[in-house]
């Protein structure tokens, strides 16, 4: 289940590790959620653990080098390990596939079942992959049994069950789980020769956990732009900007972010199931701060937008509310989120920007301005299309109707801690 993946072709289906469905549910459960997805329009992307293994049925005993956990490069000993490596999936009896996998197709393990020790162990002969993160002098290793993606059997087990997967359950795309752990030029073949196979175009975005947009972009040419990633750093700034109030300068929003040097590689997002509170990667977005962040990713043209769905509907295990406002963005990006974008990052506590409107949506076009301190007003262009429109807030609750000039100007007005989204009356 989950990220602890056992046997990739057990989708609840199988009696093993204690029951048949998985902690979310049976096989048949599984395939009619997607099916109702598609019945309602929607695609679904899978989310793909590919990095590791876990719960083996039985352990080998193998040589190993146990390396330093704060630098993978430093050797610290050499040794002979019982590792949990042996994957021989009884309860499945060989359905689907009857690969089974041995020490041979990992790097490394976490724990030594000779010794009860826990460690990072290189496996006999093994190298670690080159091209991965360099957190930890090299971040190949994450948990479990790490695959092994120098391995041809390898490889060719994992374009095998990519495309049984594929057929199996008629998925669009995916959500690639933990790329910085896994050899980046792996994923150019895997991806590529998936949607050569099927002639699908499986749209895909990667899961790569760092706030160094450089790295971000490295992975992206390394791995030969199959994937978008999702855009940590834009995170990190919304985090931060939330945490720091009116001391944070929201001219730099967006600064150095993926969505602004590979706009067209960036999935743009607020929060997410890691960064949810009392989960690995806490780092949650404040309230009063929500509604900016997603202003920002649904209205702007960078990025695609991805919208969590406990900011949706709220979190009620953790006492939760939805984003105020959510639903009304959301709204607001079909509708008037169209044409040229003019940005007016120039004030720290006082931002905004336009867009010029699409003539084949009529009452598109709008004004957005927010402020992390007092509030105030902004001088913004929205087209000249726009002369003597009326404009007005859905959003954050300014009462005024403001005429636009005969440039489409205005001085667009907003309440302290708040984003007010002005659009043309006939349209509201
Ligand atoms: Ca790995």
């Amino acid at each position: 289940m989950g990220y602890g993946v056992y046997d990739q072709y057990d989708l609840g289906e199988f009696d093993q590790k204690g029951s048949v469905p998985t902690k979310y549910g049976t096989k048949d459960q599984y395939l009619a959620a997607i099916r109702a997805f598609h019945a309602q329009g929607m695609e679904v992307l899978a989310d793909m653990v590919l990095n590791h293994r876990m719960g083996a049925d039985g352990t080998e005993t193998v040589r190993a080098v146990k390396d330093a956990d704060y630098d993978r490069n430093v050797q610290l000993e050499e040794t002979r390990i019982k590792a949990w490596t042996k994957f021989t999936f009884p309860g499945r009896a060989g359905k689907y596939s009857d690969f089974q996998w041995n020490w041979k197709h990992f790097s490394g393990v976490d724990y030594d079942e000779k010794t009860h020790q826990g460690a990072v162990y290189r496996l006999a002969g093994k190298s670690w992959a080159d091209q991965v993160d360099p957190e930890n002098g090299n971040f190949d290793y994450l948990m479990g049994a790490d695959l092994d993606m120098s391995s041809p059997e390898v490889v060719r087990e994992l374009d095998r069950w990519g495309r049984w997967y594929l057929d199996f359950t008629g998925v669009d795309g995916f959500r690639m789980d933990a790329v910085k752990h896994i050899s980046f030029p792996f994923f150019a073949h895997w991806l590529t020769k998936l949607r050569e196979d099927t002639g699908r175009p499986l749209p895909a975005v990667g899961e790569y956990w760092s706030a160094d947009t450089a790295q971000l972009c490295e992975f992206l040419d390394r791995s030969g732009q199959v994937m978008r990633l999702f855009d940590v750093p834009l995170h990190q700034r919304f985090f931060q900007a939330s945490e720091q109030g009116p001391a944070f300068d929201m001219s730099a929003l967006v600064w150095d972010t993926l969505a602004e040097r590979q706009p067209d590689m960036a999935v743009t997002f607020v929060d997410n199931h890691d960064t949810q509170p009392g989960q690995a990667l806490q780092s949650w977005v404040k309230d009063w701060f929500k509604p900016m962040a997603y202003a920002m990713i649904l209205l702007r043209q960078s990025g695609v937008p991805c919208v969590f769905y406990g900011d949706l509907y709220g979190i009620p295990h953790d006492g939760l509310a939805p984003t105020p406002g959510l639903e009304t963005l959301l709204n607001a990006r079909q509708k008037y989120a169209w044409g040229r974008q003019t940005s007016y990052f120039d004030k720290p506590d006082l931002v905004g920007w336009t867009r010029s409107g699409d003539a084949a949506v009529p009452g598109s076009g709008m004004a957005a301005v927010m402020s992390n301190g007092e509030g105030g007003a902004k001088l913004m262009c929205t087209g000249a299309g726009h002369a003597g429109e009326t404009f007005v807030d859905i959003l954050g609750g300014r009462p005024e109707r403001l005429t636009l000039d005969e440039t489409g100007s205005a001085e667009f007005p907003v309440d302290g801690g708040k984003v007010s989204l002005w659009v043309s009356e006939k349209a509201a």
